[in-house]
């Protein structure tokens, strides 16, 4: 039988960049090589599913007319 050191640091691929990254608790990171590369990694998620619920032109056009009409019903004159 072998003994699996646990303690041994693993090294995994950073999915954005394909960086060779240690699997650490000292790489806040993980499994990305840096903030940068996880930023990117979410944004894209985030783009991809607002591009997938359609129409997000209209929708910050229906905010913005909430916004305006809110303003002017909120307003004691
Ligand atoms: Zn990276």
């Amino acid at each position: 039988m072998t003994t699996q050191d646990t303690s041994r640091p693993l090294e995994v691929a950073c999915p954005q960049c394909r960086k060779k990254v240690l699997w650490s608790a000292a790489n806040p990171y993980r499994p990305f090589c840096s903030k940068r590369c996880r930023l990117l990694d979410l944004g894209a998620w985030a783009d991809e599913s607002h591009r997938i619920a359609g129409e997000p032109a209209m929708d910050e056009t229906d905010l913005d007319a909430l916004l305006a009409r809110a303003d002017q019903d909120g307003e004691p004159s």
